[in-house]
């Protein structure tokens, strides 16, 4: 059997990864998020690494080496910072970045001052390299649900398994130079790196790919629970959370508050000064509901003036006292804007015992709505 060449599978990797690099944009077209496009970019960094690294060995002794071996890492460097940005954009604030970013600026200028010690650069570059590999493993992998796991999984374990390997090189070349005199040479551990490298590259891509796909179903699922005139939730998307706010309550018996709020002689408004300024009414009164709601708080448009503030961990003092600053916010912001005046009536209600669901709980709130209502509008009305 011929012997690996390491060289070959070096430049399929460039090959195969300049074509990612190339049909990753094009596949997935303009107007992508930021995390998206940094995906693709890191994935074009690494291409520029391994591409440098080629080019580097091509030019091996002369002075165009160092220039080229300090672009390669520098390019793999960044190439990493890239890809955990991605992962922050995807996925939230992730840990040790001011680590990964010291190791990036540190890398290449290292690497530069030490290139004419063979073991100190090589052990160098890649000890560094393999922390940095190792922090956005732990970036795909840390917790913050936000996101499936199963793409961050593999990112994780391909991230996981080049570092690996690269420590492996790291350790070649910083203590055995005479087994690893070049990045061509066919010790198992460097055959192993590069056809790893290939293997993970195609896996890297797949998991870019359906991380893609959650975040677009992500926002798909949003868009489809927003109401679009006014930001709030919409009654899709009431019904899709308040049940879980619901039965968290109950289990832990936990207060719970329910406002149902019901616009006063809205359609007046309509009538008198058009639908358009009914509009803006709608999303004057929306905009107080959604600055006044702790994040805790759930708040819906749930009909046409008709909107739901749900209040976990709320008893019947604190509601009065958040509705009460609800009213005063809307009166002063009504203040500003005579023209879009408007009031409302509420119901709330108290979570009992005796009420078995979300539905009987939203009666019982739509009953002091209707008092409200018939008691002469613009006041709040409890139950229970
Ligand atoms: P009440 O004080 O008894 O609640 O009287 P009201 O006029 O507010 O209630 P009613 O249910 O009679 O009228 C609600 C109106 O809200 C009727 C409907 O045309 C209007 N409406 C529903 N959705 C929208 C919307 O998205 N934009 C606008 N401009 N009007 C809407
Ligand atoms: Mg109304
Ligand atoms: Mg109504």
């Amino acid at each position: 059997m011929h012997a690996i060449d390491v060289t070959t599978i070096l430049i399929l990797t460039a090959a195969n990864l300049a074509t990612v690099s190339v049909a990753l944009p094009l596949i997935m077209g303009r107007g992508i998020s930021r995390a998206a496009r940094l995906a693709q970019l890191s994935l074009l960094l690494q291409t520029l690494g391994w591409i440098f690294i080629i080019a580097s060995e091509a030019v091996s002794g002369t002075w165009m080496d160092p220039v080229l071996s300090v672009c390669s890492v520098g390019s793999a460097a960044a190439a990493n910072v890239a890809m955990y940005g991605s992962l922050q954009e995807w996925l939230g604030p992730r840990p040790w970045k001011r680590l990964l970013i010291v190791l990036a600026v540190a890398l290449p200028i290292g690497y530069g001052l030490v290139f004419e010690h063979y073991s100190l650069r090589v052990a160098f570059a890649n000890f560094v390299l393999a922390a940095q590999l190792l922090v956005v493993s732990r970036a795909a992998l840390w917790p913050q649900f936000k996101a499936p796991l199963p793409w961050r999984t593999l990112i994780a374990l391909c991230y996981l398994v080049v570092a690996a390997f690269t420590v492996g090189r790291g350790v070649l070349g910083g203590f055995f130079p005479e087994l690893y005199p070049n990045f061509a040479a066919p010790h198992p551990i460097n055959i192993g790196a590069q056809v790893a490298a290939n293997i993970t590259l195609a896996l890297t891509t797949v998991a870019v790919l359906v991380a893609w796909r959650d975040e677009a179903d992500a926002k798909l699922r949003e868009q489809i629970a927003t109401d679009s005139l006014t930001g709030l939730l919409n009654r899709h998307g009431w019904d899709a959370r308040a049940p879980a706010m619901f039965d968290q309550a109950r289990r832990h018996n936990t207060p719970l508050a329910l406002i149902m709020l019901d616009l006063d002689h809205f359609k007046r408004i309509n009538d008198t000064r058009g639908h358009e300024v009914g509009d803006q009414v709608l999303r004057l009164f929306s905009t107080v509901l959604l600055t006044h709601r702790r994040s805790s708080d759930l708040a819906a448009r749930i009909g046409g003036e008709e909107f739901a503030l749900l209040l976990p961990h709320t008893d019947r003092a604190s509601a009065l006292l958040i509705e009460q600053r609800l009213r005063a916010a809307l009166k002063m912001t009504c203040d500003l804007q005579p023209e879009l005046t408007v009031d409302y009536s509420a119901g709330l209600a108290l979570l009992q015992p005796t009420d078995d669901s979300l539905t009987t709980f939203m009666v019982r709130a739509d009953t002091g709505l209707y008092l409200a209502k018939s008691q002469g509008r613009g006041r709040l009305q409890v139950v229970g």
